[in-house]
């Protein structure tokens, strides 16, 4: 836990009591802040006055005048489509917002001050649509594995105020969610990556464009050195060229699939591949196809990311190749979870938009598709170009009769429940066919996240492909 010493004499309301808001409490009163919290459920309230933390309702005036500066917990909107109450009169009364990241930096720029050299750990933050995890963690594990004593944390599931032994530590890897950019007072990585953008979040944002102003915040900062910038859509190419016209002290890397253009400084990417280049010549070319955690165009835009972050901080080619190649992926990303009688089972639960869901339809065939939960804007849109490869669709959750109308002629069960859908798609699976969760939707309707959903899907699938294989004498479950 980071002791935000910084703030010691400071009066902070704490707004939202999940794990990063609980983190920020904590983090707080080591430093010696004086903090007050809330959150509107009872249970969080109850659990964190356990835990020692002064609770209050925060947007009761007199509460307010107490406070400083409110932290708000990413899941708490501030604007759209309703700012919390307690925003509203924190706004009104002059309080500084801020959250968790915001608060990191801040902490960070007064280590540099105090300490004797200037030296604090480097930071890489990473956004985008889709990709972040995966690129925030395949950044961290090449840095470690060539004995960099880097740390992962943000928006992955460890708050940043939660990190250890940030003495020795040499780069913090924190994966950014718009969320988190939009609020965030204080936003000054000394890297940031924009890999992609896709229209997600729109109601929490008030559109694409409020979407966008938010990641692009992350690329505003003073001692902004260097930006990977994904160019194959509209935003990431004006981003790339806002950054060389108005910021030239960072040196702006672009990244582009193969074939769709030309890149001077940067990398080119296809499925299991990924060239660099500096001032148009090739500077290295790594092939990571073999390692399965990597599969997909998609997983060559978070490579290419990963490997100029990494070239970027100093390291030789060989170890970016070594770490490519040894990275064991994360789970329900195109997780494979085994394999019997001919059938494979991916868990793609964190799929919860369609161009996420689209990567995993594109990198499998003969699919039996188990998609649906609570609706996103987007829909399935697009779908009938998959009607080769999805051989049926099997829907869940709230969403489950939309899905079943914009699928048109891909035949479709509507099964609603996970269970239904896992035992229809076994009875129907033969060899050769991939079992896909994938869902191109929230979790929430049905499930507390998509880990939740995923293990669910995991724990039911690997019971009955264990059965399925026993009724099978040569077959065997991975
Ligand atoms: P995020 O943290 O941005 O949600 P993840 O790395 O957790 O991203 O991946 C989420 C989903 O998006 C997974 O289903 C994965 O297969 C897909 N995905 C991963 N990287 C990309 C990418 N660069 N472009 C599009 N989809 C991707």
């Amino acid at each position: 836990m980071i002791a935000l010493d910084h703030l010691s004499a400071a009066r902070v309301g704490v707004l939202g009591l999940g794990r990063t808001g609980l983190s920020c409490c904590l983090a707080l009163q080591l430093g010696g802040a004086r903090v007050v919290a809330w959150d509107d459920s009872e249970d969080a309230r109850q659990r964190a006055s356990a835990a020692g933390i002064a609770i209050a309702e925060l947007a009761r005036p007199d509460i307010r005048q107490r406070i400083d500066r409110l932290i708000v917990s990413p899941g708490i909107p501030h604007l759209y489509p309703n700012p919390h109450p307690a925003l509203v009169a924190a706004q009104r009364s002059g309080t500084l917002l801020d959250n968790d990241i915001g608060i990191f930096f801040e902490w960070l720029a007064h280590q540099a001050a105090a300490s004797r050299n200037g030296v604090v750990p480097r930071t890489v933050a990473i956004t985008g649509t889709n990709g972040k995890s995966t690129t925030a963690a395949l950044t961290a594990h090449i840095l470690s594995a060539a004995d960099v004593d880097a740390r992962l944390a943000g928006n992955i599931g460890r708050p940043v105020l939660e990190l250890e032994g940030m003495t020795s530590c040499t780069c913090v890897v924190l994966e950014v969610s718009s969320y988190q950019s939009d609020l965030a007072a204080h936003l000054a990585p000394d890297v940031a990556v924009f890999l992609n953008l896709a229209p997600d979040h729109l109601s929490r944002h008030g559109g694409v464009g409020g979407y966008f102003a938010a990641k692009k915040r992350l690329f505003d900062g003073p001692s902004l050195a260097a930006a990977m910038v994904g160019v194959d859509e509209g935003e990431g190419e004006f981003l790339a060229a806002h950054l060389r016209s108005f910021n030239t002290n960072c040196k702006v890397f672009e990244m582009s699939a193969c074939g769709r253009r030309t890149i001077v400084d940067g990398a080119v990417f296809s499925a299991g591949k990924v060239d660099v280049f500096s001032q148009g010549k090739l500077q290295a070319r790594f092939r990571f196809a073999a390692n399965p955690a990597l599969r997909g165009l998609h997983n060559g835009q978070n490579a290419a990311a990963a490997a100029i972050a990494c070239r970027y901080f100093g390291l030789p080619n060989n170890a970016v190749a070594e770490g490519l190649m040894s990275f064991p992926g994360l789970p329900h990303r195109m997780q494979l979870v085994g394999r019997a009688n001919g059938i494979t089972v991916v868990n793609d639960s964190k799929a919860t938009n369609f161009v996420s869901a689209e990567r995993a339809l594109e990198a499998n065939s003969s699919i039996l598709w188990i998609a649906g939960g609570q609706a996103k804007e987007t829909g399935i849109g697009g779908i009938s170009r998959f009607s080769d490869r999805v051989r049926k669709a099997y829907l869940i959750g709230s969403c489950a009769e939309d899905f079943a109308i914009q699928l048109d002629r891909i035949p479709h069960s509507l099964c609603r429940c996970m269970e239904t859908a896992v035992a229809m798609a076994i009875e129907d699976a033969c060899p050769g066919d991939t079992i896909l969760l994938s869902p191109a939707a929230a979790s929430f309707d049905q499930y507390r996240d998509f880990e939740h959903r995923g293990d669910h899907f995991v724990e039911l699938t690997r019971r009955l492909l264990l059965r399925h294989a026993k009724a099978e004498p040569n077959a065997r479950a991975s």
